[in-house]
C-alpha cells in the first residue's frame, strides 16, 4: 500500500455492507461488491477497500493494515481499539441492552446480581456491570444470544436491538439501554501524513452527504404582498431565492427546509397563498 492510496475496511456482507457502499457510491468513490473478494479498488478515487467481518475492523485499523474503516460504534467499543473516531454516519442505529424474559418482575438493576447473561459483548458488559457494582457470570456466545434465556443457557441477555421485534418474538424485555450505537468512520492514529489529503477529500463529500440527509428543495409561487410572510416561515441556508414570474404581480420562492418541518410549513404556505409547491430530494449540501 503506497501513500497515494488510501485504504478502507468496510463489513463484507451484513446489515452495514450496502449502507456503506451506498456512502461510498454517493460520494462518487465507486468500488465493486464483490462479496467473494478480499481487497477492492476504486475506479475513480485512489483508494482500497478491505471487505471484512465486523468485529475485525476497529483491530485492522488500530494496526494500520487498513487506515480508515466503517463499522459499528458498539464494536469499536468492545474490541476497545485505540483508533480515533472521525464521524458518526447516520446508519445502522441501534443499541445495547438487557434483557431478561418478559414474565420476569423487574426490580432495577439489582435483579441481575448474581444472575448469568449471555451476550457477545462480554467487554462492553462487564464494563458496565463494574461500574454499577453488579456481579454476574457473563456467558460468551457468538450468535442467537436471544435464544438463551429459553434454552437455559442464562437467564438474561445483552444483545443488540433495533427495533425490539426480535426479543419479543423470543419472549423477551428490554430493561436496560447501556449503548447506543451508529455506524461511525474510524481512521488509524498516526496515518501517514501523506494520506491525509485524501482522508480530508473523502471527509469533505460525506460531509455533503451528512448535511443533505433530512433537507429538502422546496419552490412555489407566491403573491408579491405575501412575500414577506414567507421569508419568515422559510429560513435558509442563507436567504430564500425570489424569481419574478411572467405573471404580474407573482413570484417564485426557492428554499432549503428540514424534513421535520416540512408538513406543517406546506400548510403555512399554502394558507398564505401559496401554490404550485414542487418538494425535490436534496443529494449534498456544501456550505
Ligand atoms: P459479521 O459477519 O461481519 O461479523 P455480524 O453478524 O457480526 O456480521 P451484523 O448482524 O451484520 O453483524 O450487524 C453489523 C452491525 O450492524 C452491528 O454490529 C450493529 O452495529 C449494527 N446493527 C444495527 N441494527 C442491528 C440489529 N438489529 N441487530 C444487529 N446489529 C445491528
Ligand atoms: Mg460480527
Amino acid at each position: 500500500m503506497d501513500n497515494k492510496t488510501i485504504r478502507l475496511a468496510i463489513q463484507s456482507k451484513g446489515r452495514l455492507n450496502e449502507d456503506s457502499l451506498r456512502l461510498l457510491k454517493d460520494a462518487g468513490i465507486d468500488v465493486d461488491d464483490a462479496k467473494r473478494k478480499f481487497l477492492g479498488k476504486a475506479a475513480d478515487f485512489p483508494l482500497e477497500v478491505l471487505y471484512l467481518r465486523d468485529d475485525d475492523i476497529p483491530g485492522v485499523v488500530e494496526d494500520g493494515a487498513a487506515d480508515i474503516g466503517i463499522v459499528g460504534f458498539n464494536e469499536v467499543a468492545e474490541t476497545g481499539a485505540q483508533v480515533e473516531i472521525l464521524r458518526k454516519l447516520g446508519f445502522g442505529k441501534c443499541r445495547i441492552s438487557l434483557a431478561i424474559p418478559k414474565a420476569v418482575d423487574y426490580t432495577g438493576l439489582d435483579w441481575f446480581q448474581g444472575k448469568s447473561i449471555a451476550t457477545s459483548y462480554p467487554s462492553v458488559l462487564q464494563g458496565f456491570l463494574s461500574r454499577r457494582g453488579i456481579s454476574a457470570e457473563i456467558r460468551v456466545i457468538k450468535g442467537s444470544v436471544e435464544i438463551a434465556p429459553a434454552a437455559g443457557i442464562a437467564d438474561a441477555i445483552f444483545d443488540v436491538v433495533s427495533s425490539g421485534g426480535t426479543l419479543v418474538s423470543n419472549g423477551l424485555r428490554e430493561v436496560e439501554i447501556v449503548l447506543e450505537s451508529e455506524a461511525v468512520l474510524i481512521v488509524r492514529k498516526d496515518l501517514p501524513a501523506g494520506k491525509k489529503s485524501l482522508l480530508d477529500s473523502i471527509l469533505f463529500r460525506f460531509d455533503a452527504i451528512g448535511e443533505s440527509r433530512g433537507k429538502k428543495y422546496i419552490l412555489m409561487n407566491i403573491p408579491n404582498d405575501r412575500l414577506s410572510e414567507a421569508f419568515a416561515l422559510l429560513p435558509s441556508m442563507r436567504s430564500p431565492t425570489v424569481m419574478p414570474l411572467a405573471a404580474h404581480g407573482w413570484s417564485s420562492v426557492h428554499s432549503v427546509v428540514s424534513e421535520k418541518s416540512l408538513w406543517e410549513t406546506v400548510e403555512r404556505l399554502k394558507a398564505i397563498g401559496a401554490e404550485g409547491i414542487l418538494i425535490l430530494n436534496v443529494d449534498k449540501v456544501i456550505d
